[in-house]
């Protein structure tokens, strides 16, 4: 219980008042004047404001910059190039929201980052393919 010392208001005697006992009239030993204790009475009491500057103290990875799934891209390449590197992608994409979902940001950032590679494998693939496959018609 947190105790203050306050000056009587009619005669600056100091007085000895307890947290608790805001709200109620007591009287001054010396001058005999009743006064009501207020909150005011407490400044080391107020309500602080919160401190903006202050960094939370759990780690909120909805605070982190946003990671990419890569799922379109990973099914596009997918249907249009490499459907095995496709579908490598399309994994890695799903493991990306599942990370997310159980708050697992630095795996999260790792699976969207093998999701990148493989839709640029995939995609460097398909291109091979058709380069291929067009050199193959003459
Ligand atoms: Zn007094």
């Amino acid at each position: 219980m947190q105790q203050v010392i306050a000056k009587c208001p009619f005669c600056a005697q100091l007085l000895t008042l307890q947290e608790d006992m805001i709200g109620t009239v007591v009287r001054c030993p010396v001058c005999n004047n009743t006064l009501t204790i207020t909150a005011n009475l407490f400044p080391q009491t107020m309500p602080k404001p919160p401190n903006p500057s202050q960094p939370p103290s759990y780690y909120d990875y909805r605070n982190s910059p946003e990671v990419k799934t890569y799922l379109i891209p990973s099914i596009l390449v997918t249907l249009g190039c490499c459907v095995p590197l496709g579908i490598a992608a399309i994994y890695y994409a799903a493991q990306v929201k599942s990370h997310l979902a159980s708050g697992n940001y630095n795996s999260a950032v790792k699976a969207s980052d093998n999701a990148k590679f493989f839709c640029w494998l995939s995609f460097g693939a398909g291109i091979f393919i058709a380069i291929f496959a067009y050199s193959l018609r003459k």
